[in-house]
């Protein structure tokens, strides 16, 4: 994700960020924008209007905070006259935990803030979403849960994205990754791959790409309740790839359960990079040279694919950050490797998001109908 900066005072704000560390400005976001500026209340107002940035804003602009800016941390900005006062983030999330429990609130304001940064990069990718209350057939909605109170299984059915608020805790997180012998293991991390299922449908299947997701990915219409049941009763017999093995085919262990799986995994995998590559670019920090990487040699196999300087460009800055974080003591930052197959399966990524964010920018002006259509 690219960085802001304080229009007072020039400040570097990060994204998450509802006060500038340099003026004390309070800040918000502006989601049709994508922008974090400052805020200030507009004087003389009734309500809690605020004006945003530096230059008071026409009458099609007036803003006001998100009504969840405590019990979900959220600074993003609504319009004055939206009844309930919720933010475009916020009310996507149809369940949360309960007002008395206060380490499931703490937990669920963490993945609120992980969920905004992914609807800000949809946004950003040209992804746009609609909420079940606008279309309850083909929008989505956010369940969080925590199961230290009921039975929950993070994942996606139908538009419905529902979250273990337990991931948000470290130490429950951490023994999971351990545990299920993952690399990596991140609330942003499952939203990503819980949302890359709600786009399936939408970037493959109605853009008319099928066949050549079957030759990518596998034959989707093997049972699913089948490959969970073998994923995990541990099924060592010879059906599940080796560690060896599936590093050269998947981007991860979870990949090869099922060719869906596979897809999410990799839909996630593709927004960690391309959140990555904007972070690091907005800071100048792009290394594009991967002759020192594991990956060299697939990306020379990869060469021909549309992915291709992306990957490149990601390689060479993992590289550092790998190195930087080994410096100070952590384990790598990166713990991936990009096998030729899993680059063509990011570029087939790659291609699906950007003719669908193409479609958007040429198409007439938005409407409801045209937005519906690409996602
Ligand atoms: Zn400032
Ligand atoms: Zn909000």
């Amino acid at each position: 994700m690219r960085s802001f900066q304080c229009s007072v005072c020039s400040q570097v704000l990060f994204f998450d960020n509802s006060r500038c560390l340099q003026c004390d400005s309070d800040l918000g976001y502006e989601p049709v924008s994508g922008h974090l500026d400052v805020i200030s209340l507009r004087e003389s107002a009734a309500s809690n209007e605020v004006v945003f940035g530096r230059t008071e804003a026409g009458d099609g602009d007036r803003l006001q905070r998100c009504a969840n800016r405590t019990v979900a941390s959220c600074n993003w900005l609504v319009a004055i006259d939206v009844p309930d006062g919720l933010c475009a983030s916020c009310r996507l999330t149809t369940v949360r935990p309960n007002d008395a429990d206060a380490a499931a609130l703490a937990d669920f304001a963490f993945a609120e803030s992980a969920k905004r940064r992914l609807l800000h990069q949809l946004n950003a990718l040209g992804l746009e979403i609609v909420g079940k209350e606008d279309d309850p057939d083909r929008g989505v909605a956010f369940e969080f849960r925590s199961s230290s109170t009921e039975l929950v299984t993070t994942g996606h059915d139908g538009g419905v994205i529902t979250l273990d608020l337990s991931e948000a805790d470290d130490a429950h997180r951490e023994q999971v990754r351990q545990d299920l012998g993952e690399p990596y293991r991140t609330v942003l991390g499952h939203l990503r791959h819980e949302i890359g299922h709600y786009f399936w449908p939408r970037l493959v299947v109605d853009a008319g790409h099928t066949e050549e997701f079957r030759a990518l990915f596998g034959d989707e219409t093997v049972s699913y309740q089948a490959a969970l049941d073998s994923h995990y009763a541990g099924d060592a017999s010879a059906e599940s790839p080796s560690v060896a093995a599936w590093v050269d085919t998947h981007v991860s262990e979870y990949a090869t359960m099922h060719p869906w799986e596979d897809w999410a995994e990799t839909f996630a995998h593709y927004l960690h990079i391309r959140a990555g590559l904007d972070s690091a670019n907005s800071f100048g920090f792009v290394l594009g040279e991967p002759a020192l990487s594991a990956s060299r040699d697939a990306l020379a196999d990869g060469s021909g694919v549309s992915v291709g300087p992306m990957v490149q460009a990601w390689l060479g800055t993992t590289l550092v950050m790998n190195a930087m974080s080994r410096s100070l003591g952590t384990g790598n930052h990166y713990p991936f490797v990009l096998s030729p197959t899993v680059i063509q399966k990011l570029d087939f990524v790659h291609r699906l998001v950007t003719s669908a964010a193409v479609s958007v920018a040429d198409g007439p002006v938005p409407d409801v109908a045209t937005v519906d259509d690409v996602t």
